[in-house]
């Protein structure tokens, strides 16, 4: 038992407090990380809002990378002074899902975490968000959740490839699989969203189209590979993305917003027989309204991506390679860092809109 400072997260809508926890050791099958990086990420966000139904009280952050300080007797992938990127979807290895090798939609992986108990406080358990918690000094995740990479790579980059760089450019190249000269759009040009773009760019799609409200957003996005841009509030959306693709509309479009409306949007920006990609997580309670003479008749679809699709354990050492060969923008993205007692300013600039990506750093 060590304790350690942590952000937690007591109720629905309260401030985030920073406080000492109990952290346990680790279990056979799982490992000890001391944290270096935790990027604040819109899920930790939507857990605080309730949006994001979650157990509370809990630990939040979920897109971390640390050092790995002690592992249990049964681990094998990571070692003892490993650098690792954590994964929010740890996965069991056994369940239908990894054996038909899906293991982003591991059905046990996120109920094992739940009952992990970690952290404790005055005895009482204290959750971690998605089996993570990396919003703390140290955390214990299962074997499956910490993917090693290179211990040269800056642990402040290199956590955004535990969320929102895998949920974005592996929504382009897995989830998908967008092909060369296929005209993108993508709605939302946030954290994720910027990663959508620079996936459309590595894919060799033209034209990229970022949409958003937000210029300096938008300029972000040119930035990061979008060939064109459109300001959602100056106009109609879909009418700019036909005008840009010979009247057709995209041959896939990406929401990375969570809203219904957006979702519309997107679904009727697709040009026949394209497909629509929802990326964004809209609240829980959200229902989503779409022509339904469209799907079969112009024969378009509309599909969720989760995580990216992504096989951390394969694509994370391969968006790191990427990253180190000058294709994959990760230090661009990290536009403010924060000590962990100004977590509720890194919410608030998160809310404001002003950063790409907000990094806690330990
Ligand atoms: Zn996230
Ligand atoms: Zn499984």
């Amino acid at each position: 038992m060590r304790t350690v400072r942590a952000a937690v997260v007591n109720a629905v809508r309260d401030a985030v407090r920073v406080e000492p926890l109990s952290l346990r050791e680790p279990r056979a099958d799982e490992v000890l990380v001391r944290l270096g990086a935790s990027g604040v990420c819109h899920s930790d966000l939507h857990v605080i809002t309730g949006d994001l139904p979650m157990p509370l009280p809990a630990v939040l952050g979920h897109e971390g990378a640390g050092v790995v300080e002690e592992v249990g007797a049964a681990v094998r992938r990571v070692k003892v002074g490993d650098h690792v990127v954590l994964s929010w979807v740890p996965y069991c290895g056994s369940c239908w899902y990894c054996e038909s090798g899906h293991t982003h939609l591991c059905e046990m992986g996120y109920v094992k975490s739940l009952a992990a108990e970690v952290f404790t406080r005055d005895g009482g358990a204290v959750g971690q968000l998605a089996g993570v918690g990396s919003m703390a000094e140290f955390t214990v995740v299962p074997e499956s959740g910490c993917i090693p990479i290179d211990a040269d790579i800056p642990l402040d980059s290199a956590c955004l490839v535990g969320c929102g760089v895998m949920t974005g450019v592996g929504a382009v190249i897995n989830t998908a699989r967008v092909e060369p000269g296929q005209s993108v759009a993508v709605f939302g040009a946030g954290g994720v969203g910027l990663n959508v773009v620079q996936g459309a760019a590595l894919a060799g799609a033209h034209p990229i189209i970022a949409v958003d409200l937000n210029e300096r957003k938008l300029g972000l996005a040119r930035a990061f590979g979008a060939t064109h841009v459109v300001n959602g509030g100056a106009g109609d959306a879909v009418a700019a993305l036909q005008e840009l693709t010979g009247g057709r509309g995209v041959d896939v479009s990406f929401e990375v917003i969570g809203s219904p409306d957006v979702i519309l949007q997107a679904f009727l920006g697709t040009r026949r027989g394209g497909k629509t990609v929802v990326v964004g997580v809209a609240p829980a309670t959200a229902m989503v309204s779409l022509p339904g003479f469209l799907l079969p008749l112009a024969e378009k679809s509309l599909v969720g991506s989760l995580y990216g699709s992504a096989d951390m354990a394969r694509d994370v050492p391969r968006l790191i390679a990427l990253y180190r060969a000058g294709k994959l923008k990760l230090d661009e993205l990290v536009t403010r860092r924060f000590a962990l007692n100004e977590v509720g300013e890194a919410f608030a600039a998160l809310q404001a809109g002003d950063v790409a990506r907000g990094v806690i750093t330990f």
